[in-house]
């Protein structure tokens, strides 16, 4: 973790790296565009191969997510599997349990933007069951 930039920065594509284990069906690609220090944003773009998707979690301070390209799935707890398409723009509480990725048969990708607080900007859970 380190404080993000303090002046102008252009971050190119290509820099994506394979999600950690334990944290979806299959691994995503994630390319981190801001590292956030604490109290800071982070985002990033990912891009989650048809029929993958995410564990449960959540995000400390909620999520911002938006919606590049593709086909995408997304469910907080306790209510229903969602559709999401280029365009859409979905908010995520503080501490709200969920979960997102691909459609079956579609990839999926997104911008997402998060805050960090206390050194995380995620707190990881079970995986989605069938
Ligand atoms: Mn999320």
């Amino acid at each position: 973790m380190s404080a993000n930039p303090q002046s102008m920065t252009i971050r190119r594509p290509g820099n994506a790296q394979p999600s950690a284990s334990g944290t979806a069906s299959k691994p995503f690609w994630v390319e981190m565009l801001l590292e956030g220090g604490d109290g800071e944003m982070t985002a990033m773009r990912a891009h989650f191969d048809p029929g993958a998707i995410s564990h449960w979690h959540s995000h400390p301070r909620g999520q911002f997510l938006y919606v590049l390209s593709g086909l995408g799935r997304a469910q907080r707890d306790g209510g229903r599997v969602e559709t999401l398409r280029s365009g859409d723009a979905i908010w995520f509480a503080s501490g709200e349990k969920h979960w997102h990725g691909a459609a079956e048969d579609s990839p999926f990708s997104y911008l997402s933007i998060q805050p960090r607080e206390d050194g995380r900007f995620v707190d990881w859970m079970e995986a989605v069951k069938g």
